[in-house]
């Protein structure tokens, strides 16, 4: 009897006729002996609906108060569902994240898991029932209610799996699973039978929204295997694993791109020690995460030129802290670029192999697409372009990395492929 954790996104309970249909799915998954917990998210564009209402009363709502309104979200699709199943003649219980023992800190709109008391999931299994709880909610210390940031249902399910010890953590989506790249942007992307934690965490992070980034975070701490499917059709998914022998081999197996950056510049700051710090002490005060970072020399003698990404949310804030900073240090000038995308290509190989990030450049220079910022992991290399060219990047980049290509599945590798 295997326990085992799904998550259903937004458009897979988009509405009744969904619902139903992934009742049936669950039902049928309990009557092959089973034991189910179920994370929805809310139904596609609840969210940002309710995110709209939010807006009509006010700029910029009360975080508090805006966690208790997202919530509303994931409660209904929970309790809808579970009217579904009980409907069908099946048990089943809604929990929301304070049922369901889900304790985060007190980072409202963003909070993180501290801790999950499973008693009262495991006492409601035992009973029988297909445990139904919301997604992308919990409480703090105090009791109130806190959500995990958009997409936080995936971390839900993951986080839940890990805390129960469940065989497996099925994430069900629109897409059959976790592919080369975005297969809503490219008609070539083909989707992947397994990939590393180390890679997909790698793919979250730079902006394949398929898995939140914390889920994989949750699934690489705690060995928990996710499976990512699909809910409309019964294709095997992408299994999201430890890495083998074989993984390596492959030099680049993702493209990732977001357009959720802006970049800002502060130009002509004194190169003296502890100016890098001045400028970035205020942003981090502010909470802003700032993602790629250049600096270099200035075009008069002993100034530096320096220039970060931030998430979009942040930009305006970013640049009039920039401003306060600018006139401190004095003679020193702020611009930004709102229009911004980072291109990045993820691969294990790229450990053991050289020449991607030149194959990464030339590519982008035949198209005439300029690069304005550089930066590299030990897997990773990422591009910022203009946002307009994003589709055009990534289409022509998964050609010269022939991605539409199983090698493995041919006998051949990657890694030799490139060194002819
Ligand atoms: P859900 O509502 O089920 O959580 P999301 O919209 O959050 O679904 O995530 C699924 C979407 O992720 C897909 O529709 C697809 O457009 C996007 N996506 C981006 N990159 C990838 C990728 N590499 N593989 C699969 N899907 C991707
Ligand atoms: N409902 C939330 C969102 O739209 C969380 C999720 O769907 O995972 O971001
Ligand atoms: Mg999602």
């Amino acid at each position: 009897m295997a326990l085992i954790v799904q998550k259903y996104g937004g458009t897979s309970v988009g509405n009744a006729e969904r619902i139903a249909a992934v009742a049936t799915k669950v039902i049928a998954r309990q009557k092959n002996g089973d034991r189910l917990v179920v994370v929805l998210s809310a139904r596609a564009g609840e969210t940002d609906r309710l995110l709209g209402l939010s807006s009509e009363i006010c700029r910029s709502p009360d975080p508090r108060e805006l966690d208790v309104l997202l919530a509303t979200g994931e409660q209904t699709s929970i309790a809808l569902f579970c009217m579904a199943v009980k409907d069908m003649g099946f048990k089943a219980v809604s929990m929301t994240g304070y049922q369901a023992g889900i304790t985060t800190d007190a980072n409202f709109g963003q909070a993180r898991i501290n801790c999950i008391q499973t008693q009262s999931i495991i006492d409601r299994l035992q009973d029988g029932n297909i445990v139904v709880v919301a997604g992308f909610q919990g409480n703090d210390e105090e009791g109130n209610i806190t959500t995990l940031g958009r997409g936080g249902s995936d971390t839900t399910a993951v986080a839940l799996a890990a805390a129960l010890g469940a065989d497996v953590c099925e994430i069900y989506t629109d897409v059959e699973g976790v592919f080369t790249t975005d297969p809503n942007i490219c008609s070539k992307a083909r989707k992947l039978e397994k990939i590393s934690y180390e890679e997909m965490l790698e793919m979250a992070s730079m902006g394949a929204k398929v898995l939140h980034i914390r889920s994989v975070e949750f699934g690489m701490k705690y060995n928990v295997p996710i499976m990512v499917l699909s809910s409309f059709t019964d294709a095997p998914g992408t299994l999201v694993t430890q890495e083998d022998k074989d993984m390596e081999k492959v030099v680049v197996s993702g493209i990732t791109y977001n357009k959720n950056e802006g970049r800002v510049t502060i130009t002509n700051v004194p190169d003296q020690p502890g100016i890098a710090a001045k400028v970035f002490r205020p942003i981090s005060e502010a909470n802003i995460n700032v993602d790629l970072i250049v600096q270099g020399g200035s075009a008069s003698p002993g100034r530096a030129d320096i220039s970060f990404t931030v998430a979009k949310g942040s930009y305006e804030k970013t640049l009039e802290i920039l401003n306060q900073v600018a006139r401190e240090l004095g003679d020193c000038k702020v611009s930004g670029d709102p229009g911004i995308a980072k291109i990045s290509i993820i691969g294990l190989g790229m450990r053991s192999h050289s020449g991607v990030a030149t194959k990464m450049f030339d590519t982008l220079s035949k198209e005439n697409i300029n690069i304005k910022m550089i930066a590299t992991s030990e897997i990773k290399v990422s591009c910022i372009i203009d946002e307009k060219y994003t589709e055009l990047a990534v289409r022509v980049l998964h050609d010269a990395f022939e991605l539409d290509k199983n090698f493995e599945t041919q006998g051949t590798v990657r890694v030799q492929e490139e060194k002819e």
